[in-house]
């Protein structure tokens, strides 16, 4: 009898991945409406150590399996470590990051142990009558949202984006078991030998972290309309951000697009200039705080979706609002001045 919902723990590096962390919150949401426990499956080398800190963000359970072969993430391993615990354990759920590591493993998984996998979800509830699963997620190029179930099989298995879900408050008074699991080895397993890892020497701007993103569209007009973008982000100590015409355009490299094909966020401000506010966009920004949106057509369709929106021309309007903020900040830095 199948129970319980499982959450492929990612770690890199012996780190934990953040996107473990708020399937462990979403997980503990859903096993509310089952009455089920969350278990994080976390797998590496000398990684045991790091299982105390799931249970802090909310699972109930941690299953370990610790072995030289799983230090660094290798397609084969992973794959028979992580089905043997599921034919194992029985979960009802399975959930994964959709990050280019739990895109590789969750169709392999899927396949040995014969169920079905929703892939790339945006929400997940459960259905109050049949207690199944229900997996939304953009399909016909993001024209519709659809929710699929997984009526027969099980575990109902699906990915989601990194930065869809939330994580927990850390609660370090919250305990939990931690179980090693043992998956025996073979020479075979591994048919791809890791010979070194090179990393990609850039800086790489984390978007889904700023608090603040200035996101630029076609309405910009050119790479160098982010200028302006790049000063107002500075000045409010935030990032920039960019639709896909943006990047497919070669305006602006594509770790900061946001939408669909690109990043979830969701900072406490959201400031979209020259965005038309195509589904496949907005699915990636509408959990914003707070949005605020320039286009200088009044239908546009990314008014739907702001809280404030300001119709006309953002080379009109984005140095006036620079000034603005700029003003704002020195007056109130001469009323700290005059304070103190
Ligand atoms: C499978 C699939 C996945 C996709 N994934 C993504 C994704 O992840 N992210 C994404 O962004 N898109 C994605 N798209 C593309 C998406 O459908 C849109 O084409 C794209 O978002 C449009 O970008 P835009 O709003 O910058 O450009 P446009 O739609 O061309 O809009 C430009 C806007 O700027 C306004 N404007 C023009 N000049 C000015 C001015 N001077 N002042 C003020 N406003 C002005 C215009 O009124 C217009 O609303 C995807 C599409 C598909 C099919």
């Amino acid at each position: 009898m199948s129970k319980n919902i499982y959450v492929f723990i990612e770690q890199r590096d012996g780190k934990i991945q953040k996107v473990g962390y708020e399937l462990i919150g979403e997980s503990t949401r859903l096993a509310k409406d089952l009455g089920q426990k969350v278990v994080g499956v976390l797998l590496g080398h000398n990684i045991a150590d790091k299982a105390e800190m799931i249970i802090k963000h909310g699972a109930d359970e941690v299953v370990v399996v610790d072995n030289p072969i799983l230090e660094e993430y290798s397609t084969e391993p992973y794959t028979k470590a992580l089905s043997k615990v599921i034919k194992d354990l029985e979960p009802e759920i399975v959930l994964f990051g959709a990050t280019s590591i739990g895109r590789d493993l969750a169709p392999r998984i899927a396949g040995r142990v014969h169920t079905g996998l929703t892939a790339d979800c945006t929400s997940l509830s459960i259905d109050e009558e049949s207690k199944l699963l229900l997996m939304t997620r953009p399909a016909f190029g993001g024209n519709i949202m659809a929710t699929i179930v997984c009526k027969k099989h099980r575990p109902q298995m699906a990915t989601i984006r990194p930065g869809v879900m939330s994580t927990l408050d850390i609660d370090m008074d919250k305990e939990g078991e931690i179980k090693l699991f043992n998956v025996e080895f073979t020479d075979t397993d591994k048919n791809v030998e890791i010979l070194e890892v090179v990393k990609e020497n850039k800086k790489a701007t984390d978007i889904t972290a700023a608090k603040v993103l200035v996101s630029g569209g076609r309405g910009i007009g050119g790479p160098e309309g982010f200028n302006i973008l790049r000063e107002v982000a500075s000045e409010l100590g935030g990032e920039v951000s960019s639709s896909r015409a943006c990047v497919d355009a070669g305006w602006i490299e594509s770790t900061r697009q946001v939408g669909q094909t690109g990043k979830t966020v969701r900072p406490n401000l959201y400031l979209a200039c020259g965005i038309s506010g195509a589904i496949q966009h907005v699915a990636g920004m509408e959990e914003s705080d707070c949005i605020i949106s320039i286009n200088k057509n009044d239908t546009s369709a990314i008014f739907n979706t702001s809280d404030l929106g300001i119709v006309g021309d953002l080379k009109v309007i984005l140095p006036k609002l620079l000034n603005a903020i700029k003003e704002y900040k020195n007056k109130d830095k001469e009323t700290v001045d005059s304070l103190v």
